[in-house]
């Protein structure tokens, strides 16, 4: 009789792909390894076996996934986490073995919302305007760019401080998600924000914010999703588990 227990590899960074760990380990049927690239020191450990580090790029995942006789690979990073997504797909069609991702859904403006889409960081920081109080909440990695415009004043909120220097033009907000509407409201007031700079991330931790930008009738400078490879997707952990299932069935 083949063996039914299987081994998958979630690879980590999202609040779906913790989620998505406790759920299957707790059900017990499969064995569980969640990965993180190791950004942030801090993190709330799913159950199960943690990887922390990179792999080497695409043919490092498939060695991994080789040796340590993955079966099936869910991607549950973050919507702007395109390398290591589009890595998980080449790497799991190397091994000949299947890769699911979750996408969680973008979000959309409502009525009374004033966004302006824009493509990437660069075009990002090139739309706000000189003199800006610009709320930026794009997270350390690429905060730089913003700090690189003296013209305008950045309140960066991120969840670890970044490597590099904070200019005088900026301050820094230490926080972890999820945020209230009320500590969305207090902190806009607060700082005197003019502009609000988010990436379209989707999910609900975040999304109080724009809530707050919409009431107090602040514009935003949306940075869209980069392309993520065409594999089979869910939009939340429900969805990817039935994919799960049914590839196991
Ligand atoms: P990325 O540009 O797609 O990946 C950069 C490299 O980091 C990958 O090539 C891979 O290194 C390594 N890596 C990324 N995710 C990994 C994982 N789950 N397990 C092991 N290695 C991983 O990703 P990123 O935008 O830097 O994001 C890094 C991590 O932070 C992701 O896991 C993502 O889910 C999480 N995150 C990102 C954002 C964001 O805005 N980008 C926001 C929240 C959380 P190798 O090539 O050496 O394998």
């Amino acid at each position: 009789m083949p063996d039914e227990r299987k081994r998958i590899l979630i690879l980590g960074g999202t609040v779906e792909a913790r989620n998505l760990a406790n759920t299957l380990v707790s059900r017990g049927r499969h064995d569980v390894i969640t990965s993180f690239a190791g950004a942030t020191t801090t993190r709330k450990a799913p159950k199960g076996e943690i990887h922390v580090g990179g792999f080497g790029g695409t043919e490092g995942l498939r060695t991994f996934i080789e040796r340590e006789r993955i079966d099936l690979v869910a991607d549950t990073t973050h919507p702007f986490a395109a390398r290591i997504s589009a890595n998980a797909a080449a790497a799991s069609h190397a091994a000949g073995i299947a890769c699911f991702r979750l996408d969680r859904p973008p979000w959309e403006p409502q009525p009374g919302d004033d966004w302006r889409f824009v493509a990437d960081i660069d075009a990002c920081v090139e739309a706000i305007p000189a003199g800006a109080n610009v709320f930026v909440t794009v997270g350390r990695q690429e905060i730089g760019a913003f700090f690189a415009r003296d013209d305008i004043r950045v309140v960066a909120r991120m969840i670890e401080p970044p490597a590099l220097e904070v200019p005088a033009h900026a301050e820094l907000v230490l926080a972890r998600p999820p945020f209230s509407l009320d500590e969305e409201r207090a902190l806009i007031d607060d700082k005197k924000i003019d502009l609000l700079v988010s990436k379209n991330s989707g999910g609900e931790s975040t999304r109080t914010k724009l809530t707050a930008a919409r009431e107090l009738g602040l514009p935003v400078i949306m940075i869209e999703r980069p392309a993520k490879p065409a594999t089979v997707a869910a939009s939340c952990v429900e969805d990817i588990i039935t994919l799960i299932d049914r590839h196991f069935a």
